[in-house]
């Protein structure tokens, strides 16, 4: 079956320029050609009317947890809680994304390995959600980011995370891991913001740990990612082969060089802060002073980032506290606020960029003959106001509407 889209204002995302008129043909599920109105015959094909709307590719979400919804202290419910539970949640969130326009996410952390399970179940179509990328559970140390509990009857993390000591814990746990279906390693590299008693700019694994846990992804040809605030945590991170430093809100210029050096991605997640520090009143005030010391240095950071020429993809950490799933498109007004970005360049980073860093650009990230038909729209012009992304009106993931309104 053919469908033609017309579209009032369409971003390919294969550079930052808006086309004016044009028309996207689409069979089955991939799309066969971009063209100005008129110049394709609309004969035997369905005409999706999007004259009106700015159209774009599916965006991207390269940081979230679908097992948590936002409320606060959904992280610490592990330990009253079943697997199915998560699951149930996941299958929620998730499509609360895609509905939001989110046609691709990558789950930073999950619990029971609930995520594989999604992913699995979204690509036989049991489920409605985005097309997933998937950590299953990440690899922390003790005392670290996963390590959030002081109880001495219990083994082990209660939030996500493995506890993978030395080399060998973090060789043991990485193909734990991947035997159980993960796209990919979570490394807990440094302290975090809600996580009490450890420090976001302490590093928690060593090189060698990294390095060894990084080396198993790599022969298997997985991606790998660490969450990262501190310099020390980062440096090894990207000398030991990461693929991706998520927040990274204490760097200093040399892990900025390294990271360009060596290709690595940032994913900013400034939301995450942002709703910490907007909500601060609720919650643990450790975790606010933290929160608001990483916004500070953020901000400035992330400017020098980009002239300095390290790749930034969009993620957002949507499930942690206050930062709920399908409300996550407020990250693009902050890179504006924040990083000063751009409108197209944080509109590639949700799309191009994304999928490269997740090297799923064969197949999604822009509007081009060959791709995957995933496809969102908005009601006006992130050009002139970049709040729109924060409605999206029209879905269109692998060639099936999920959203048209
Ligand atoms: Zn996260």
């Amino acid at each position: 079956m053919k469908t033609l889209i017309k579209c009032g204002k369409l971003f390919t995302a294969k550079d930052g320029s808006v086309l004016e008129n044009a028309a996207i043909l689409i069979e089955g599920n991939t799309i066969t050609g971009v063209f100005q109105a008129g110049e394709v015959s609309e004969d035997g094909c369905e005409v999706i009317d999007l004259s009106g709307r700015f159209v774009m590719p599916g965006l991207i979400d390269t940081h979230l947890h679908t097992a948590y919804d936002g409320k606060p202290g959904c992280m610490d419910s592990q330990i009253n809680a079943l697997a199915g539970d998560f699951a149930f949640m996941s299958m929620v969130n998730a499509k609360k994304d895609l509905l939001a326009g989110f046609t691709t996410v990558r789950d930073e952390g999950s619990y029971g390995f609930v995520d594989v399970s999604l992913r699995n179940a979204i690509n036989a179509g049991i489920v409605e959600g985005p097309r997933m990328v998937v950590s299953g559970r990440p690899l922390g140390t003790t005392g670290g980011h996963s390590d959030s509990h002081l109880n001495p009857d219990i083994y082990g993390a209660t939030t996500m995370g493995l506890i993978s000591d030395g080399v060998d814990g973090a060789i043991r746990n990485a193909r734990y891991t991947l035997k159980y279906g993960a796209d990919q390693i979570k490394l807990m590299a440094t302290g975090g913001v809600m996580s009490i008693g450890d420090e976001p700019g302490a590093p928690d694994f060593t090189y060698e740990e990294m390095k060894a846990a990084i080396d198993v992804a790599n022969s298997r040809g997985k991606l790998s990612s660490a969450h990262a605030h501190g310099a020390v945590g980062i440096k090894n991170a990207v000398r030991a082969g990461i693929t991706s430093i998520e927040h990274g809100m204490l760097m200093d210029e040399e892990c900025m060089d390294m990271m360009a050096e060596h290709g690595t991605y940032l994913v900013p997640t400034i939301v995450a802060a942002y709703n910490i520090v907007k909500n601060g009143d609720s919650l643990p005030k450790e975790a606010v002073e933290k929160a608001k010391l990483c916004l500070e240095n953020h901000g400035r950071n992330l400017e020098l980032c980009r002239k300095k020429g390290v790749k930034i993809a969009f993620g957002t950490d949507a499930g942690t506290y206050f930062n709920f799933h399908g409300l996550q498109a407020c990250e693009f007004g902050l890179m504006q606020r924040y990083g000063k970005f751009g409108v197209a360049e944080s509109l590639l980073a949700a799309t191009k960029t994304a999928s490269e860093m997740l090297r799923m650009d064969g197949r999604v990230g822009t509007i081009e003959a060959g791709k995957l038909a995933d496809i969102t729209a908005f009601c006006e012009s992130p050009f002139d106001d970049i709040s729109t992304m924060e409605r999206c009106v029209f879905v269109m993931k692998d060639g099936v509407v999920y959203k048209n309104q």
